[in-house]
């Protein structure tokens, strides 16, 4: 069957690059159209679409390096600030909305979108006549931005067509099975198998409506994430569950699961996760491209200490830095003493932000906020220089959350170890057993 399928793909591809033999002189490399092929049959594109779509996209005019506007592009792949995007989505649910613009009333739309490949917000500054559950055909929409999400917006220039709700059939929903560490913005229809690690309950209101919302963190042998509950599952800490049918968000970079009563959830046997989950050890380079992540691991050397590092004196209400003694909410107030560093980390792969507090510091120098204020006391320079001394140019290992925003990806440290200790030691008894003759 193996080879039947094999045989299948490569006939698919012969097909494919028959065709732009003739509409383009473009030089195709076999092995990147067979990748983006199997791509798209992964998520259930039919195998006619699937072709159809790379031809255009192959064949497409080789002056523009971005060739999106013609080319069907899923919704696992946009990406904020695409100006054309031509896509295929059913419409999942859409609310009308009443805004004023300029003096003006006027109505627009927003929901969620899905296909194949996911699910996506979306926003309709016009009225496009298209309801629930219909499939449509949309040119010329564009994305943005919005808390971390992408999302799509249909504009003045945007077309939409109804098409066949035959060419995303509604099976193509069939939950697919992800890891923790894979999970991003705009995935929908997802199957996981998790342990929860907590629980909180609170009430909220949504339109006029009380409702119980219960959310925490959940965590497999590859990472953690945060999850949102929209039903009363009964869930309850320590407890390992397979949930069917949620969707995706992120807020700065950190994936939030969120899932409601169309979703099943299935309680399993505990050990089917491993007893000790362990902290999800990751590349910088990986990190910055998912933006953020829960409780991380990463290593690497630091080549900045910047500036704000020091001893800061924070608002006792709001725990913001205050300037000139006082709080940009809060006014005049007693600032709390308080020391932290603000790094830069190069794994050689990627760089990102590091914050270090009180505690951080401690674990590395071993020193407390009272040693930096008696230091200070006698020259406010020497602070810097024993950073600069004992962290610059050093490598560290650091744990916690990594939070992304346009500025970049900064992690909030809990936990910091000195990579490079040994050798440091090493450097020391060396000097030792030369008798501080270097
Ligand atoms: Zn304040």
């Amino acid at each position: 069957m193996v080879g039947d399928r094999t045989d299948n793909l490569q006939s698919h591809i012969d097909d494919i690059l028959d065709i732009l033999s003739e509409n383009t002189t473009k030089k195709i490399e076999r092995e990147e159209l067979e990748k983006e092929f199997q791509k798209f049959l992964e998520y259930g594109v039919p195998v006619d679409q699937a072709k159809q779509s790379l031809i255009k996209k192959y064949s497409g005019s080789s002056e523009t390096k971005t060739p999106i506007s013609h080319e069907r592009i899923l919704i696992v792949d946009l990406k904020p600030n695409i100006s054309s995007v031509h896509m295929l989505g059913r419409v999942i649910t859409i609310t009308e909305k009443e805004i004023t613009v300029r003096g003006e009333k006027r109505k627009i739309f927003y929901g969620i979108l899905g296909d194949e490949s996911g699910t996506i917000p979306f926003t309709a500054w016009a009225d496009f006549a298209f309801g629930k559950g219909d499939v449509l055909e949309i040119s010329n929409a564009y994305t943005r931005e919005w808390q971390s999400t992408v999302q799509v917006n249909f504009g003045d220039r945007t077309t939409i067509q109804k098409t066949d709700s035959q060419k995303l059939s509604e099976s193509n929903y069939e939950p697919k099975t992800y890891t923790l560490k894979e999970l991003r913005t705009g995935l929908g229809s997802i199957d996981v198998t998790v342990k929860i690690l907590d629980v909180t309950e609170r009430e909220v209101t949504v339109e006029g409506k009380k409702k119980q919302v219960f959310s925490g963190i959940i965590a497999d042998e590859t990472g953690k994430a945060q999850y949102t509950a929209w039903h009363d599952f009964k869930l309850k800490e320590g407890y390992v569950i397979r949930i069917k049918g949620g969707y995706v968000k992120t807020w700065k970079g950190v994936p939030q699961l969120t899932f409601d009563e169309k979703a099943t959830v299935e309680k399993l046997e505990s050990d089917v996760i491993s007893k000790d989950i362990t902290t999800q050890k990751i590349l910088l380079h990986e990190l910055v491209e998912k933006g953020g992540a829960l409780d991380v691991q990463i290593e690497g050397t630091i080549i900045e200490i910047r500036e704000g590092s020091g001893l800061v004196s924070r608002c006792p209400e709001c725990k913001r830095v205050l300037l000139d003694a006082a709080c940009s909410t809060h006014g005049k107030v007693t600032g709390v003493p308080d020391f932290r560093v603000k790094i830069v980390l190069d794994d050689g792969t990627g760089t990102v932000n590091g914050l270090l507090g009180q505690e951080a510091i401690k674990e590395l120098l071993g020193k407390t906020l009272d040693d930096w204020t008696k230091l200070a006391a006698k020259d406010t320079a020497l602070v810097m220089m024993e950073l600069y001394d004992h962290l610059f140019a050093h490598r560290v290992t650091l744990q916690g959350n990594a939070l992304g925003d346009e500025f970049g990806t900064t992690i909030i440290v809990k936990k910091a170890t000195r990579a490079d200790l040994d050798v440091s030691k090493e450097a020391e008894k060396l000097r030792e057993e030369l008798g501080g003759f270097i």
